[in-house]
This record gives structure tokens, C-alpha cells and sequence, in this order.
């Protein structure tokens, strides 16, 4: 017999990887009630992604553990590329910097995933009070809907039922492959068939205990064989390749090839390729192509064929004549090249695909991780605010227009790289089948702003006040998400802070004490908008009564005013000479707020001005915004910049109706 128990919550997450993390992480802090499940016992034990690009150390910033990562990951600064001389022999043919030089205040880094698990699981606990853990072995069983309240996202409309199933300790321990002393991470790989279905199975066979879970929202974070996704008759669109990856994660290589300790590719003549991506803790991770292991007529390699000795002896291949063993391998894991988009990311703004669920491609470019979490970055404020009853619904359908079109540009970009990577390399330029080492780095270098994910460019909508009429899903249909009132915004008045895009960085003081911050650090992810107000010269009598003039409007307007620091928090940025201007007299009480409880606010007012030990940082400049009559600028709560337009009538109208479009 089994027991059925009967609960509510608001926000159901399937999966427990980066991206159901990241979507907790947002409900720990919005304060919803949700709950996360994963059909595994355990938090990962090994492996799968280590790189974390500049864009996800900016987040996990604004969530404030960026620190820990930093402290405890290895950075790579360097890429080194290897290639066959005319004699076949490989020599390091270039050294370049591993990210552009000056894009953000981070650089690369790699860390095992646990840790960067561990770094989620202690920020959720902290935020939630305890109230949001990951319930381990627990598998969902049916997925089923209310369509008559679909549409209604009042606060008592529960339209999601999900029914779970609670699994024992053995059935939720992923199998290891046989007769291998190491670890493997095969079940994760895409060579491996996925168990869900055969786990339901299992389990209905036994008496258990299952639960009838009614949500208002669920998000299937669950990988790449997505159990969501197929409740909801969703495909994935693309082809696997012939190119067969083996993973030796985590050695303690022995070898006498100098670039050990640096990021590599190795193209040799005709053994295939190999990347060194060099770990903490003395570890390396390789990345073997595996060109004698052949997909059969299915198109499907035999992961039986697999083993670490097939890989290190493949790898040895391509190194020589430099040697290379190990004397310890943490685990192992192999994988098939193959890139696939999702054709929908949600299902009438009620259930949402995140993360591998929607997009698969190959590891080397550390993407995955990073686009996935990013996906569950985009979605959790917007499902925190309109479970609340904050936002307008509405604003859930930009997760797809939004989010759609970066992972068609990632499977793009996958596609050039691996076809680069695993290609064997040109004899000369007569040979039209090899690949042409110069094209490998044009499209490295290419390549190199979107794997950092600072390029991303949301389009028009009611969160991004650009001209246009209505958003590209990335499949060619357009989403109508602009605001009907059609907010004017001035592009121009801050030229280096793009619309849809995140807000930069530069050095700038904090008026009270002196002391100089990384603006974008102001910019936290508590689920709040920011107005940031470029002051400019506010010694000037005519800037003044303009940034007076702006403040008042704040104050009066009566949409406005009950969302100012609730909802809205004001950053203000001037220009004038910090040792000239005071707090309390030049800047009116809204933009450094009283507290009967906590005093007034020392943290909301900065200054661009020389520093004592760190120099001049230069933020108007960067922002491109001018000195004298500045302007303001609207980010929405996962930093990215929905409106700028001037302190005067025009701009206090601008910010009125942008908000208008988004709160209830
Ligand atoms: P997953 O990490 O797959 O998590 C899905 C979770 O859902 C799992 O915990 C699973 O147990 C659970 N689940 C699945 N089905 C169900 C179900 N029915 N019920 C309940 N729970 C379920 N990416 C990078 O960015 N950088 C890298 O360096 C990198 N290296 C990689 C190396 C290797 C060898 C591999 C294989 C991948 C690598 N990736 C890398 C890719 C990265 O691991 C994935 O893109 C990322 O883990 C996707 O996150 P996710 O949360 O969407 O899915």
C-alpha cells in the first residue's frame, strides 16, 4: 500500500544541479516557498563541470560568495596552443591571456562542482532560515494541470499537481560501470540512457510513500534527459557527432610537457586532440578525443569500449613525445559531441525548462554549468516577484525571448568550436579537409567575449526599455513583451551602459567614508530594482535643483514612492569633488534613507573621485555618462540594464511608465 500525503508550495524545482541551485538560491532570497528535489542520494561525489566564467563569479558576487570560489579555485591566466611542425612533431605554436584583458574585475577560474555546490547549499540554508533543503531521493512520478486556472496567477491558484515518489538509499545511488577501480561519472554523460523512468518503475512495484505536491509554478532543472521536458512533450533539436571524448578528471598527472600547469589545446598530426584544463590541489582535468572509438549504426558510441586505459593511452598519443601516466585519477567519464536546443522553454508561463534540459553541447568550452545557472539566473527573480504578487505575470514570458536565443548562440558557438577542436590540423593550405590552425585562433579569440557570457544582449521588452517592437523567441517567432506605453529612453546619455545588457564595473568611492568599491558590488541580488542616479555636478546651482527636482518626483509619485526601498533601491553616483560636498546637505533624504531603527543609510552614495591609495577611477568616463548633468539609469534585480533616460521631466516620465509595465 502507499501513503499519500497532500501539500502546497509555491515553487517546485526538479533537479539539484547548478541550475536548480541557482533558482533556490532566488527563492532563498525572495522568500518564497519552495522546495527542490533530486532523485540522487547524494550531492555531487564526482565530477562534471569545473569552470566558472567571469559572468558567474559576478553573480555568485551579488549573491556574496564570489570570495570563497576566488580563494579556493586555481585562475587561469594563460592559453597555450601546441600544433604539428612540417616534421609532424607538436611545439607550442602561441600563448595568449585566457580572457580579454580588462573586461571585469574577474578572470577564469576552475573548482570541482561539489564545492561550488557547497558554496549554493550554505548561501539557501543561511537566507531560507533553514526552510529550503534539497529533499535527496525523491523522484517525481506524474505531472499533471488545472487548465482552467492556468491564467489565473492569483495568490491561492495552485494549477501544478506533482506527484512524488520517495526512494530508498540503494535506488537512489547512481550504478558505477563494472570492473573499474576508479569512479566514473558515466551516468551523468550523455552516453549513458537515463534511469528516471525505470526508477518510477521500480518503485511503484514496492509499497513507499508518495506525495501530492500543488504548486503555482515548477521548474525541471533536470538535466539533459529532462523528465519535465517529456511530461510536456518538448523537444530537444539537433545531432550528435561522431567525435568521442574521454574525460580523465582530476589526475595528478606525471609528465614532462610544459604546459601542464597552463590552459592547453594539443592538435596533434594525427592522433587527434587533447585539452589541459590544470585544477586545485596539484590536479589536472584532459580532455582526450577518442578517435579509434567509433559510434555504431545507431550513431550511439558503446560506453562498454570505454575505459581509463583506453583514454591515457589515446592521450599518450597525441603528447608524445613527452610522457605522460598519473599515479591518482579522483574519476573518469566519457561523452559524445553532439548540440541540441530546446524548442520551448515553458509551458504558459506555469512550468519552466532550465539549464542542460534545454541545451546540450559539448563540455570543453565550460559553458554548460555557466549558461545553466545563468538560465535559472534570469528566471528567479522574475517567478520570485510575480509569485509574490509584486510583478505582472507578464514578465514571466522574456525568460523564453530572453533566454532562448543565448543558447541557440551557445549551441552556434559550440559547433564552430568543437568542429575546430577535433578536427585534425592542415598539412598546408592546399589541405582543404584539415582545419587551419590561424582559424582555431581567430575563432578562440572570437570566441572568447561569449565564453566569458558579458555579451549577452537581452532584446525589447517591458524589462528592457529598448526601441523595438517585440521580442525574437530565437526560433524566428516574436513574443509581444513590450511595454504598450512605449517608455522613451535615452540611449545616448550613457553611451558605455548598454540597454539589455549588464551593468560595468569601475572604481568609485563611497561618499561617507572614502572607501573605493567595485560599483557593480552595490548592485546585490536581494529581488530589487535599482535607480541609479548619475548626480553629476551637484555644486552646480542649475544640476542641483535638476537632482532636487528628480527626488521630489520620486517622493510624490504616488505609484512609485510605496516601492522606493522595498522594491526599488536608489544608488547615487556623483561627480563633484568629494572634499567640496556633504552628505546631508547636498543630497536630498530619499537617496541616503533615515531608519528609526538602523540611522540613516551610509551606503547608497558614491563619488568619482581620486582615492588615497587606489587612484582615479574614472567611472564617468567609463560609463560614458556626462560630468555635469548625469542621468539615470534603471537595472533590473539580476543587474541588467532596463532604462536610461535623463534627471528632467522626460526621464522622471520614463521611470514612471517603466515601472508601470513591470509592478502590479
Ligand atoms: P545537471 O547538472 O545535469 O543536474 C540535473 C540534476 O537533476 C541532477 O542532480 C539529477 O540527479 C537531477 N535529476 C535528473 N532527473 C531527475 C528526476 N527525474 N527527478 C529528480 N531529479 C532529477 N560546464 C561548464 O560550465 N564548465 C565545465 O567546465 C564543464 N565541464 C564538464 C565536464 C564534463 C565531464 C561534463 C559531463 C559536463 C561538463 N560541463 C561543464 C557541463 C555541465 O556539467 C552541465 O552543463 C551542468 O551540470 C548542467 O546543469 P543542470 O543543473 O542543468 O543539470
Amino acid at each position: 500500500v502507499t501513503e499519500l500525503t497532500e501539500s502546497t508550495c509555491d515553487v517546485l524545482i526538479i533537479g539539484a544541479g547548478p541550475a536548480g541551485l541557482m533558482l533556490a538560491t532566488w527563492m532563498a532570497r525572495c522568500g518564497i516557498n519552495a522546495r527542490i528535489i533530486d532523485k540522487r542520494s547524494t550531492k555531487i561525489f564526482c565530477g562534471q563541470a569545473d569552470g566558472l566564467q567571469i559572468r558567474s563569479l559576478e553573480i555568485f558576487d551579488s549573491f556574496g560568495f564570489a570570495d570563497r570560489a576566488v580563494k579556493e579555485a586555481n585562475h587561469l591566466l594563460e592559453f597555450c596552443m601546441w600544433n604539428p611542425g612540417s616534421d609532424g612533431v607538436i611545439r607550442r605554436s602561441d600563448r595568449i591571456p585566457d580572457v580579454m584583458v580588462g573586461l571585469s574585475r574577474f578572470t577564469e577560474i576552475v573548482l570541482h562542482q561539489g564545492r561550488i555546490e557547497r558554496f549554493f547549499l550554505d548561501h539557501i540554508k543561511k537566507h531560507s532560515n533553514d526552510s529550503i533543503r534539497v529533499e535527496r531521493g525523491v523522484i517525481p512520478e506524474t505531472l499533471s494541470f488545472n487548465e482552467e486556472i492556468l491564467d489565473d496567477h492569483s495568490q491561492d491558484s495552485y494549477p501544478i499537481s506533482v506527484k512524488l515518489r520517495y526512494l530508498t538509499e540503494e535506488e537512489a545511488t547512481p550504478a558505477q560501470s563494472k570492473g573499474s577501480a576508479t569512479r566514473d561519472g558515466l551516468f551523468r554523460s550523455n552516453l549513458a540512457e537515463d534511469d528516471t523512468d525505470e526508477l518510477i518503475r521500480k518503485s511503484k512495484e514496492k509499497d513507499g510513500t508518495s506525495e501530492l505536491v500543488r504548486a503555482k509554478y515548477d521548474v525541471g532543472c533536470d538535466g539533459a534527459h529532462s523528465w519535465t521536458r517529456k511530461q510536456l512533450g518538448f523537444q530537444l533539436e539537433g545531432e550528435p557527432t561522431d567525435f568521442i571524448w574521454g574525460v580523465l578528471a582530476d589526475i595528478i598527472p606525471i609528465t614532462d610537457f610544459p604546459d601542464i600547469r597552463m590552459r592547453t589545446a594539443v592538435h596533434s598530426a594525427s592522433s587527434g586532440s587533447l585539452m589541459v584544463i590544470p585544477r586545485e590541489s596539484k590536479l589536472v582535468r584532459l580532455y582526450i578525443q577518442l578517435i579509434e572509438v567509433k559510434p555504431d549504426a545507431s550513431g550511439r558510441a558503446d560506453r562498454s569500449k570505454i575505459t581509463p586505459e583506453v583514454i591515457i593511452k589515446a592521450a599518450q598519443k597525441i603528447i608524445a613525445p613527452y610522457s605522460l601516466t598519473y599515479e591518482y585519477c579522483d574519476w573518469w567519464t566519457a561523452y559524445q559531441i553532439g548540440q541540441r536546443v530546446g524548442t520551448n522553454f515553458d509551458y504558459r508561463s506555469r512550468v519552466f525548462l532550465a539549464g542542460d534540459a534545454v541545451h546540450t553541447h559539448s563540455p570543453k568550452a565550460g559553458q554548460g554549468m555557466n549558461v545553466s545557472m545563468q538560465d535559472a539566473y534570469n528566471l528567479g527573480w522574475k517567478l520570485g516577484l510575480v509569485a509574490k504578487g509584486i510583478a505582472k505575470p507578464d514578465i514571466l514570458k522574456t525568460y523564453q525571448s530572453e533566454r532562448r536565443r543565448i543558447a541557440q548562440d551557445l549551441i552556434d558557438f559550440d559547433h564552430k568550436f568543437s568542429r575546430l577542436f577535433s578536427g585534425r590540423p592542415a598539412k598546408d593550405i592546399l589541405d582543404e579537409t584539415g582545419v587551419s590552425m590561424s582559424e582555431f585562433k581567430e575563432a578562440f579569440v572570437k570566441g572568447n567575449l561569449f565564453a566569458t557570457g558579458l555579451s549577452v544582449d537581452y532584446g525589447a521588452s517591458m524589462l528592457v526599455a529598448k526601441d523595438g517592437d517585440a521580442a525574437d523567441q530565437g526560433d524566428g517567432t516574436k513574443v509581444s513583451t513590450t511595454n504598450p506605453t512605449k517608455v522613451v529612453c535615452r540611449q545616448d546619455l550613457a553611451t558605455n551602459i548598454r540597454l539589455g545588457m549588464r551593468f560595468p564595473s569601475f572604481k568609485v568611492l563611497n561618499h561617507a567614508d572614502a572607501r573605493p568599491w567595485h560599483f557593480q558590488t552595490k548592485l546585490k541580488s536581494d529581488g530589487r530594482f535599482r535607480l541609479i542616479v548619475f548626480a553629476g555636478n551637484v555644486l552646480s546651482p542649475v544640476q542641483k535643483s535638476r537632482l532636487d527636482g528628480f527626488c521630489k518626483f520620486l517622493d510624490s509619485s504616488s505609484f512609485i514612492r510605496p516601492h522606493l526601498h522595498k522594491h526599488i533601491a536608489i544608488l547615487t553616483l556623483h561627480s563633484s569633488k568629494r572634499m567640496e560636498t556633504e552628505l546631508q546637505r547636498d543630497f536630498p533624504e530619499v537617496l541616503h534613507p533615515f531608519d528609526a531603527h538602523t540611522g540613516w543609510d551610509y551606503d547608497s552614495v558614491f563619488v568619482d573621485d581620486e582615492s588615497y591609495h587606489e587612484g582615479h577611477g574614472e567611472a564617468y568616463k567609463g560609463y560614458g555618462v556626462d560630468k555635469e548633468t548625469g542621468c539615470v539609469v534603471i537595472t533590473r534585480p539580476d543587474q541588467y540594464v532596463g532604462f536610461i533616460g535623463s534627471l528632467d521631466e522626460d526621464g522622471r516620465a520614463g521611470v514612471e511608465e517603466y515601472f508601470k509595465g513591470v509592478f502590479v
